[in-house]
């Protein structure tokens, strides 16, 4: 069953920001992803379970 993980801190998407901004990604579809950069592609993260989680841009994601 799942659990909510008390006691975590909780990222806003201000947060997240610092950590994405300004950095060139490669994403599992192999495109690349600047987030904040415009014409960005956008980022799709799924959670796979088990502490993994896979990335894809939106137009790969559709096919998913
Ligand atoms: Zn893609």
């Amino acid at each position: 069953m799942f659990k909510e993980d008390e006691g975590k801190e909780i990222l806003t998407t201000e947060d997240l920001q610092v950590l994405l901004v300004g950095n060139r990604f490669k994403l599992d579809c192999n495109h690349y992803a600047t987030p904040g950069h415009n014409f960005a592609n956008t980022i799709v993260i799924i959670s796979l379970g088990g502490g993994k989680i896979k990335t894809q841009c939106s137009e790969c994601y559709q096919g998913y």
